[in-house]
């Protein structure tokens, strides 16, 4: 199978959608078509329009270079025309963004979107792959209310997760009861750069709007039932988050803490983290790490600019499992922002949509 499915990616100009773009570049099974921004970006080439704001590390891929940049909006019809599918990462008011993923859903074109504007429909999935593959059958029930064959949307959860959810969910199998997480995240999770930050150099800002909130409620659907075409959250653990904006380019890191009804060994839960692996590894999907998390027993790992490229990105590492005085054990997690938590998370999600047949070719 190569390259037999067309995407488009609507935001492609920003900090996700050029993550978007430079993972199309060696897909096997997707090819890049079509690249839409907002009106500010729209008639220029993909080159011209971001030229000065590439925030890759990679050049910008040769398939996407001359693509012109097509207006999210003005364009909807034709790009819904032009893509067997979209991604979607784009920097707009919630109601705006809740209304152009369901255009192109009802438009026939599934959605597969990194923002956060959907999580909390009823009826959309919000899908970790290697945890909660099963909830993609609430798109079943989208469907027949958007009245569509093909469109749907289906999310990923927030990218501040990513460093401790792929940790906790193994350990949940001992009863885990809470968790205290601190989360220490990079700039390019605010779609910026130190020249377009400088604000950032040598600083650290004990706020990031709405974080908080989403890293406390959004695990709880994630590990939710799928009942009468709705996800009905899971009562516990219970989390309790700080999250602080720290000078990294890319890379999240999490200080958890975790307490249990009956307390493992420290050897079963290292064991439980190492062993994790989940339906993108069982299907072999082309983005699935093949390890998922690895633990990491140097008293300075997991360390940034060590370790968040783990797996291209879309792998977590863990390490410093320790007991502690007040909860049961305390950790340290880590995770890729723009790839595992944003882009390459959507990757894999759609991956995962392709093989159980959610997204097919027109
Ligand atoms: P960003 O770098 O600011 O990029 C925003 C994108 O949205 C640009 O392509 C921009 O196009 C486009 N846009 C803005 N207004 C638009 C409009 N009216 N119509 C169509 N397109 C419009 O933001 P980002 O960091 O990539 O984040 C994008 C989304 O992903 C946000 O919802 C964010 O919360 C979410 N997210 C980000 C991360 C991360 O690590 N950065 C992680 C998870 C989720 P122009 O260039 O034409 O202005």
């Amino acid at each position: 199978m190569r390259k037999e499915y067309r995407v488009g990616i609507i935001g492609a100009t920003g900090m996700v959608g050029q993550r978007f773009v430079t993972l199309m570049e060696g897909h096997p099974w997707f090819r890049l078509t079509a690249v839409a921004a907002s009106g500010r970006s729209a008639g220029r080439t993909y080159e011209e329009a971001v030229k000065d704001r590439w925030a890759m590390s990679s050049p910008i891929p040769r398939e996407a270079r001359d693509l012109v940049v097509l207006d999210a909006q003005a364009d909807a019809e034709r790009l819904a025309g032009m893509a067997d599918f979209v991604f979607c990462a784009v920097d707009m008011p919630k109601d705006e963004i809740q209304a152009l993923e369901e255009r192109y859903a009802r438009l026939e074109c599934p959605v597969v979107s990194n923002n956060s504007a959907h999580r909390w429909t009823e009826d959309v999935p919000m899908v970790v792959p290697e945890i909660n593959a099963g909830h993609i059958r609430l798109i079943d029930a989208q469907r027949a209310r958007l009245g569509t064959k093909r469109g749907f949307i289906a999310v990923k959860s927030n990218c501040s997760l990513q460093s401790y959810v792929p940790a906790l969910h193994p350990l949940r199998k001992y009863g885990l009861d809470r968790a205290l997480v601190c989360t220490y995240q990079a700039i390019s999770g605010a779609g910026k750069t130190f020249e377009r930050w400088p604000e950032m150099v040598d600083n650290c800002i004990p706020y990031i709007g709405g974080e908080e909130e989403k890293s406390e409620r959004e695990p709880l659907r994630i590990w939710g039932e799928v009942r009468d075409g709705a996800i009905v959250p899971a009562k516990g653990p219970v989390i309790t988050c700080q999250c602080i904006r720290v000078p990294v380019l890319n890379g999240h890191t999490a200080a958890v803490f975790v307490k249990f009804a009956k307390k493992p060994t420290k050897e079963q839960l290292i064991g439980k983290l190492r062993e994790f692996s989940g339906e993108p590894q069982r299907l072999q999907l082309p983005s699935a790490p093949k390890q998922f998390i690895q633990y990491l027993e140097e008293d300075n790992r997991p360390q940034v600019a060590l370790d968040v490229d783990f797996e291209k990105g879309m792998g977590v590492s863990v390490g410093r499992l320790r007991e502690d005085t007040v909860y049961d054990y305390k950790f340290v997690g880590l995770s890729h922002n723009t790839v595992r938590g944003a882009a390459g998370g959507a990757v894999l999600c759609a991956e995962l949509l392709k093989a159980h047949g959610y997204i097919e070719k027109k």
